[in-house]
C-alpha cells in the first residue's frame, strides 16, 4: 500500500506524564509519543491503493486487541475513539507490540461529520464497532446516555457508512442479548431475551438496527459477533483492561483484590442451582476474541445480509472455580464473601460455538489458566508490582 498522508490538523505532543517507569524493567521504555490528533478532519489525505479498517473504540480493553490482530498481519488500522474509558497509552502499547503504528482520531462515534470525513479520507473499506459503553449498573442509573452512545453511535456509523459505501460491518454485540436462555448450551438460534437492563438493550436494539439496514440494501454485510465473558490481557502484559472506576466485572475486581487494592472479593450468589451454587460464565481469553473477528471480517468478505456468531469456549466456570483457578496461578490467597445475588444475573451461560467453527475456522484455544495467569501479568505490569510467580 502506497499511502501519503497528510494530515491537517496533525500535532505532535512530547508525552510528559507517561505512567512508564524506566528503572522497572516489565515497563515499556519511555518514548516520545507523538498522537494525531483529528478533531475535525479536514481535506488534505491523500492515499492511492490499499485499504483499511477503521475500528471504533479501539483504545479500548477489546478494540486494542483486534487493532492489535490486525496490524500484526501487516493491515493498515484507523482507530477512532474518544478515550472517554481509554488511554491514549494504549494506542503507543499497540504501536509497540505491532512494530506498526495504527492511526489515532480521538473522536466520537455519533459525530457524523467526522465519519463522514474519515470514510472520505481514508481508504476504510471495513469496520469494526467497538466502540460503547458497558457497565450494567451504570446503564441502569443512566439510561439516556448509554442508548445515546451505544444505539445513537451504531446509528450515526451506520447512516455514514451507507453514504460512503463502506458495507462491511463487524458489531461487539453481547450474549446479554439472550436473556436468561432456557437451553444450553447456547446457539445462535436461541430466540433473543428480554434484556433486564438498558446496556443490554442497547445491544439488542442496535443489532435490530443493522438487521434491518441489511435488509434494506443487499450490499451490506454484517457480522454480530456476541461475545461471552472476555478476560485476559496480551500476553506481553503490555495491553489489558484498564478500569478507570470500581469494576463491575469478576476478574477485573479480583484482580484488584489479589493486588491489594480491594480487601476482599464478594461472591453474588451461592445458591444458584449450579454444582457449587455460584454462577456458571464463559470466558474466553481476549487475544482468541481478537482473532475471531479477524476470522469474521474475512468471511464477511464474501458473504451478504446479517451473520451471527457466538464467540466462547463452549465450556463454563463458576465463580468459585475461577478464584480457586486464579489462586493456584499466582499463589495468591483471595479473601472472599458470599452475599446476596446480583438483581439481573442469570444462573448459567455458555455459547454454542460450533457454528464460530465451521463458519469461520475459529476456535478459542486459550485455557482458563493462560487467561487468569496473562491478566495477572498485565495487572503487576500496570502497578509496577513484581509478579509474584516470578518473585518465588
Ligand atoms: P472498553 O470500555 O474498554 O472500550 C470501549 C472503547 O470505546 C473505549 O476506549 C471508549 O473510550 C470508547 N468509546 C466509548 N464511547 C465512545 C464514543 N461515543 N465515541 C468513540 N469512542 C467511544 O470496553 P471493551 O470491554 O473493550 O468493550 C468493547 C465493546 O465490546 C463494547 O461495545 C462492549 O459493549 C462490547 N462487549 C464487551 C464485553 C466485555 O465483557 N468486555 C462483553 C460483551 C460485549
Ligand atoms: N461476580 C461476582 N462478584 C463480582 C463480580 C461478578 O460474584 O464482583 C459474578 C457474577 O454474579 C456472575 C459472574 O461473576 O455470576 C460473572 O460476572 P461478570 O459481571 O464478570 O459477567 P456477566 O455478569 O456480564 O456475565
Amino acid at each position: 500500500m502506497n499511502c501519503t498522508y497528510r494530515l491537517a490538523n496533525k500535532v505532535e505532543l512530547a508525552d510528559q506524564s507517561s505512567p512508564y517507569r524506566p528503572e522497572q524493567p516489565w515497563f515499556l521504555p519511555p518514548h516520545r509519543r507523538i498522537e494525531t490528533i483529528y478533531e475535525a478532519i479536514a481535506d488534505g489525505v491523500t492515499c492511492e491503493g490499499g485499504r483499511m479498517i477503521l475500528i471504533t473504540g479501539g483504545a479500548g480493553y477489546i478494540g486494542a486487541h483486534v487493532a492489535l490482530q490486525w496490524l500484526g498481519n501487516g493491515e493498515d488500522v484507523v482507530i477512532l475513539d474518544n478515550l472517554c474509558n481509554s488511554q491514549r497509552a494504549a494506542i503507543e502499547r499497540i504501536s509497540t507490540l505491532a512494530g506498526k503504528r495504527p492511526e489515532f482520531i480521538q473522536g466520537d462515534v455519533r459525530n457524523r461529520r467526522l465519519l463522514d470525513n474519515l470514510l472520505r479520507d481514508y481508504p476504510i473499506d471495513a469496520v469494526v464497532h467497538c466502540a460503547g459503553l458497558k457497565a450494567v449498573g451504570e446503564s441502569v442509573r443512566e439510561p439516556l446516555r448509554y442508548f445515546d452512545t451505544n444505539v445513537g453511535g451504531s446509528l450515526t456509523l451506520c447512516q455514514a457508512m451507507a453514504q460512503a459505501g463502506v458495507f462491511h460491518l463487524v458489531f461487539s454485540s453481547s450474549a446479554t442479548v439472550y436473556g436468561d436462555c432456557a437451553t444450553l448450551p447456547i446457539n445462535e438460534n436461541c430466540a433473543t431475551g428480554q434484556p433486564t437492563n438498558p446496556y443490554g438493550m442497547s445491544k439488542l436494539m442496535s443489532e435490530n438496527i443493522m438487521k434491518s439496514v441489511a435488509s434494506s440494501d443487499p450490499r451490506w454485510s454484517i457480522g454480530l459477533l456476541r461475545y461471552f465473558n472476555p478476560i485476559g490481557a496480551h500476553p506481553s502484559g503490555l495491553l489489558g483492561e484498564a478500569p478507570t472506576s470500581t469494576p463491575n466485572n469478576l476478574l477485573p475486581y479480583l484482580l484488584e483484590v489479589a493486588s491489594g487494592q480491594r480487601a476482599q472479593l464478594s461472591v453474588f450468589g451461592n445458591d444458584y442451582p449450579t454444582p457449587d451454587g455460584t454462577g456458571i460464565r464463559d470466558y474466553l481469553h481476549v487475544v482468541d476474541l481478537a482473532l475471531g473477528h479477524v476470522c469474521a471480517l474475512g468471511a464477511l468478505r464474501d458473504r451478504h445480509g446479517v451473520s451471527i456468531w457466538n464467540l466462547g469456549t463452549g465450556r463454563g466456570y463458576s465463580v468459585l472455580e475461577v478464584v480457586s483457578a486464579f489462586e493456584q496461578v499466582t499463589g495468591i490467597k483471595i479473601p472472599l464473601r458470599i452475599e446476596a445475588r446480583r438483581p439481573g444475573d442469570i444462573a448459567r451461560c455458555w455459547a454454542d460455538p460450533q457454528k464460530a467453527l465451521e463458519e469461520l475456522g475459529w476456535q478459542a484455544s486459550r485455557s482458563l489458566h493462560s487467561m487468569l495467569a496473562d491478566a495477572w501479568r498485565w495487572q503487576c505490569n500496570q502497578l509496577g508490582q513484581v509478579d509474584v510467580r516470578q518473585a518465588n
